[in-house]
This record gives C-alpha cells, structure tokens and sequence, in this order.
C-alpha cells in the first residue's frame, strides 16, 4: 500500500491530509499560511510539517507515492502559479519548488478545480464521468471534470464560471474589473445585493425590512416562513442561475450538476429552485443533467489534491 498528502492551500489556513491509496483519509491537521515577506514562507513550511509527520509517525519515505496541492490563484498544468494575489506569490513553478523542499513529486492545481476534483472521486459527484461543480461562497467558483479529467485550461484558469457574463447592462464592477459577472447575483454577496435592491424597488411589507444587512440566509429563512418579498428575491437569484448553468450544462452536458459553498446549505430548496429555471435556459439534449448537493464541505480540497498526486504517480 501507497500513501500521499493532499494539501489544501488557503489565504489563511494550510490544510493537509493523508491518505492511502484507496482514497481513505487518515489523518488530517492545520498550519497557519505565513503570507508575510511575499509568502516565501508558505512553501517551506508545508514541507517542514510533512517531514515532521513522517517522522513522529515512523514512516518510510519509499511508502509515499507524491503529494497534491490546490493553490488560490491560476496553476497551470505543468505546476506554473500565474499570481496568487491572497499569498504575494507571483509566477513560478510551485510543483517544482515543493517538490525540491519535499524530496516527493508534486502535482498542482487552482483550488477550486481541485476541490471539484475532490467531489467527482469521493463526494456529491462520486460515481459519474462528467461532472459541473460549483460553489456558491463569497464568490462564485467550481471546476469541471470530463472523462474523469479535469479542466485545467490553457493558463490554468479554466472552468472561472464565476466571472461568465451574465448582464451586460450591469452597472456596477465586479471584483474581476468586469461588469455584470455571475458572482454578481449568485454568490452569498449577490443574494444580499439582488435582497437590498429588491426592498428598495418595492413597498411590500416583509419580514426582511426589520433586518439590517440583510445576508443569504436571512431571505432562505425568510421564504421558508412563507415571506413573500423574500420568495420574489430567490425567484431572481433562481432565474439568474437557470441561465448561468443552461448555458454551461449546454456546453458541457454533464450527468451532474455539484452545488457546494455557504449558499448550499440551503439545502433542497435549492435544487428545488434552480432546476424550475435550468430547464427553461438549458439546451434540450442536456437537460437531464442532476444536482446534487457537495458532501465533502472543507476537505473537498484536501480529497482533490491527493487524488492529482494519486493519477500522476500512483500505480
Ligand atoms: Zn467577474
């Protein structure tokens, strides 16, 4: 039996996992993430604190197959980060540079392609080949398995679903610098803006009206009491997704369709919501895709990473 690290690389927090070579996690722990001096310190770290498991733990350097590490920012497929703005990083070959520190081989991938990756082998996705993962956090992210494969893109930015034009009328910019951005209105935050802007334009009583900064949450809980401002603001949050995964279910017509991030807590209501709408946007031929709520919450990053390690240098 083999074993790896898959190590899940955050703005603040470093998570690492072990693993064997079935997938099994058996063990799990967390470093801080040094972002001082431009983050020359992120990468040295992580190698001091697999060796020091290794050695507490008396394993055998020859019993590890590699590691895998999701990165917040474009990897490209040879390991080269383009940027990652959170930890001062600019362009280098992080897969080589880990690997050196390391002594293992080194895979590498953008954290959110990597946590699709995660719940395509052990999560929400688990069992199928194609395969839309998308997290509805902060920001909109996800990634995109075909055939088992996943989409790293040309410069290592593929499957940015998050920053796919969904009104171009839109006025104000999105974080990207660009106008009108799924993450604009699917996102935790787009909920909250698409909420504020929706009290505005109406006076009909809600319940919302007696919450300040109204979040996410607040307008799932509010519908759920039967508030019906609140039910109108998710039939837009809805309709806004119903055309942003139509038109990326048109193009890649996968089996499933993942929903992970904050927002997904919401649980069944939400699929409930998004698949009235996805069908009236979505290309007939596709249209059977499922959804399927993500199960591997925080170690969804971890699962993936290791399983990178695990196709480019396991048996
Ligand atoms: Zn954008």
């Amino acid at each position: 039996m083999k074993y790896g690290f898959g190590i899940d690389l955050g703005g603040t927090t470093v998570k690492l996992a072990y693993f064997d070579e079935n997938g099994t996690m058996l063990d799990k722990w967390e470093i801080p993430t040094v972002t001082a001096n431009a983050g020359s310190q992120i990468l040295p770290d992580i190698a001091a604190s697999v060796k020091d498991y290794l050695a507490k733990n008396n394993i055998a350097p020859e019993s590890i197959l590699g590691l895998g590490i999701g990165v917040p920012g474009p990897v490209d497929g040879k390991g080269v980060v383009n940027k990652c703005i959170n930890l001062g990083w600019g362009v280098f070959n992080i897969a080589e540079t880990l690997s050196s520190l390391t002594g293992f081989p080194v895979k590498a991938g953008n954290d959110a392609n990597v946590a699709a990756l995660g719940e395509y082998w052990k999560g929400g996705g688990a069992g199928c080949e194609n395969m839309v993962f998308v997290t509805l956090g902060t920001g909109v992210g996800g990634g995109i398995v075909i055939g088992g494969n996943l989409l790293h893109g040309t410069h290592g930015s593929g499957a940015e679903i998050g920053h796919m034009v969904l009104n171009p009328k839109e006025t104000v910019a999105c974080n990207c610098g660009k106008y009108g951005c799924v993450e604009q209105y699917c996102s935790a935050t787009g909920i909250a803006r698409l909420a504020k802007n929706h009290l505005t334009a109406t006076e009909a009583a809600s319940a919302l009206r007696a919450v300040d900064n109204v979040t996410a949450k607040d307008v799932f809980d509010a519908a759920k009491n039967g508030d019906a401002v609140a039910q109108e603001i998710l039939n837009q949050f809805y309709d806004y997704m119903g055309q942003f995964l139509g038109s990326l279910c048109s193009a890649v017509d996968p089996e499933v369709v993942v929903l992970g991030g904050g927002v997904s807590k919401a649980g069944q209501v939400l699929i409930d919501g998004v698949s009235a709408y996805f069908h009236k946007y979505v290309f007939h031929a596709a249209s059977g895709a499922r959804f399927a709520l993500a199960s591997l919450f925080n170690d969804a990053g971890a699962y993936g990473a290791f399983k990178l390690a695990l196709d480019a240098f396991g048996a």
